[in-house]
């Protein structure tokens, strides 16, 4: 039996054989060739097979998925199908007399080192892409089938390098019972994939997982991060107690899922989801979620190899809203940069990326892409319940630049004569500046909405991917708390609504405090949400508000969570 330390990334219990996902591929020796013509000839139907597998895989995964998860196939084939890559492959066939596998594996490799070796984001990020196509087009050559996943039949815990939007594009959802990479942080794609598809997860592993041999049984505690290696009989009762608690807990929390919270005072919380897709926005509802307080519209920009248009946008975000049955959807505008990078949008290098140009800092600076954003989100907000919210707003300055912008869209709009409609327009609080200033920003729109993950990170000096600090990046230390509380009463004061879509509105052991302090709407995970509503029922308004002074003065997060979970059993 062996342990395994890394980020605990998506909560729950899985339990079953890894499968190593790794795309394999066979070593490759350059060879001498007697008729190079004839290599190009492999080569030109090679590169004609994977063209055509790309379309399929394109054609399906829009059917499957969405057009968004889609579009990593169609940027991979423009890197498969120009034509400075093929004569590039060609030359070498030539001039170095070697079979076109060798060719392939040298350009590629070239290619991939000296993209890695840029400095610009948008080049680096190319380069995990041309890997990709130089993969699939060496396994063609080779003749071996060209995804892991095809040799996924029946349930298995999936241990990887890392898993992008192409990876998991691919993935049968229903046959993964629990993720583990190497890589990766909390707010990694695959962390925040893993978590709104409820499937257990622990990132950050560090290489020693990509050792674990296939078919080795592992236990996966994605709620502390740890990964158990051949479980002894004990360890395995212990953790399937520990699921079928947590099944047992899920399924009672579901059978009244449906239900609003309603106060004994009669009032109102609202329970929703956040989600990055459309296929995310099909688990809101049968979780009980009250609609989306967050949608992560990088998702639709991240892995293409252009910005999507504003009808592909408009059609995703109206999509969305009738799978949600007209409950309010608040689109987050692009929030690229710290963390998340565009490759086509070409950021700036920056030393200190989460400090820099991120979020509305930088589609501010980006007019013609944040109003065909805008404009798709008005025109689908037309007769419907939608919401506009910007994230990384740190000064006043900025919300009155980014409502000239939708105003902007709005005399675009109506000079074409298209309808759209009025939204309410409310931002995130996730700088500690604006959660300190958040009076002065309160007067300027329609809601707030806490962002805790940023604002935790920010306000503890902790970067959120980083490993080394994740026990000093926690949400629960009294000073994001004190942070929240602040914006709650500021945002009040104003006569305006506010809601948390960090994760700290989707700990249970956080929902009375929240709620103490005044937060009108809670924003989670999809899975997270009848554990949540289940908590708030048992609270009146009176009694969690009495936890709010004394959790505000405990003197660091464990003397909080200690305080919570001491009121919790009473
Ligand atoms: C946050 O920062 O809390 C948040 C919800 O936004 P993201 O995790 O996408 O940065
Ligand atoms: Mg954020």
């Amino acid at each position: 039996m062996k342990q395994l330390q890394g980020i605990a990334a998506s909560a729950g219990v899985a339990m079953g054989r890894a499968f190593l996902y790794s795309t394999p591929l066979p070593a490759i020796e350059p060879k001498p060739i007697a008729d190079p013509q004839s290599e190009i000839e492999r080569l030109n139907k090679a590169i004609e097979h994977v063209d055509r597998e790309l379309s399929r895989l394109e054609a399906d995964t829009e059917k499957r998925i969405g057009r968004a998860e889609a579009e990593v196939f169609s940027a991979h084939r423009l890197i498969l199908i120009d034509p400075s890559f093929r004569e590039e492959i060609e030359r070498t066939i030539r001039s170095e007399r070697i079979q076109a596998e060798a060719a392939v594996q040298r350009v590629t490799a070239t290619l991939k080192a000296m993209f890695e070796g840029m400095e610009n984001d948008y080049f680096r990020t190319r380069s995990v892409d041309v890997a990709d196509v130089g993969a699939r087009l060496l396994r063609s050559l080779v003749g071996i089938a060209s995804s892991g996943w095809e040799q996924v039949h029946e349930p298995v815990v999936v241990v990887a390098d890392e898993l992008m939007p192409s990876d998991t594009a691919q993935m049968d959802a229903s046959l993964i019972l629990g993720i583990l990479t190497a890589g990766g942080g909390p707010s990694s794609h695959v962390a925040i994939l893993a978590r709104s598809l409820g499937i257990p997860a622990v990132v950050g592993l560090g290489p020693e997982v990509l050792a674990i041999s296939p078919g080795t049984w592992v236990i996966v505690d994605g709620q502390e991060g740890q990964v158990i290696l051949d479980p002894d009989v004990d360890t395995q009762q212990t953790y399937l107690r520990l699921r079928q608690d947590r099944q047992a807990r899920l399924d009672q929390a579901l059978k009244n899922a449906a239900q609003p919270v309603i106060l004994p005072d009669d009032t109102r919380v609202t329970v929703a989801a956040n989600i990055g897709s459309v296929r995310e926005a099909e688990r809101v509802l049968p979780f009980g979620g009250e609609g989306v307080g967050l949608l992560r519209t990088e998702f639709l920009f991240l892995d293409r190899a252009s910005a999507p248009t504003e009808d592909e946008q408009y059609e995703a975000y109206l999509t969305i809203s009738t799978l949600l049955q007209n409950h309010l959807l608040i689109i987050r505008t692009l929030d690229i940069g710290g963390d998340k990078s565009v490759p086509y949008l070409s950021l700036p290098h920056e030393s200190n990326p989460f400090l820099g140009k991120r979020g509305l800092r930088f589609t501010l600076d980006q007019p013609e892409l944040f109003k065909t954003q805008l404009r798709a989100i008005l025109r689908a907000a037309h007769g419907r319940q939608i919401a506009i919210m910007f994230p990384m707003v740190t000064t006043h300055a900025e919300i009155l630049a980014a409502r000239a912008m939708v105003e902007e869209a709005q005399r675009e709009l109506l000079a074409r004569q298209q309808p759209f409609g009025e939204p309410q327009i409310g931002i995130m609080v996730e700088v500690p500046a604006a959660a300190l200033c958040a009076d002065l920003l309160a007067a300027e729109v329609d809601f707030l909405s806490i962002g805790t993950n940023d604002l935790t990170q920010y306000t503890l000096a902790a970067d959120r991917t980083n490993p080394l600090v994740r026990s000093i990046a926690d949400h629960f230390h009294p000073a994001v708390l004190r942070l929240i509380y602040q914006t709650i009463q500021y945002a009040h004061a104003k006569g305006i609504w506010v809601g948390m879509c960090g994760e700290l509105a989707g700990e249970v052991l956080a929902a009375p405090l929240l709620l103490g302090m005044g937060l009108d709407e809670f924003s989670m995970a999809p899975a997270s949400i009848p554990f949540v509503k289940e908590t708030l029922r048992r609270w009146s308004r009176e009694e969690a508000a009495a936890l709010v002074e004394p959790a505000l003065a405990q003197r660091d997060s464990a003397a909080v969570i200690a305080f919570l979970q001491e009121r919790a059993k009473k």
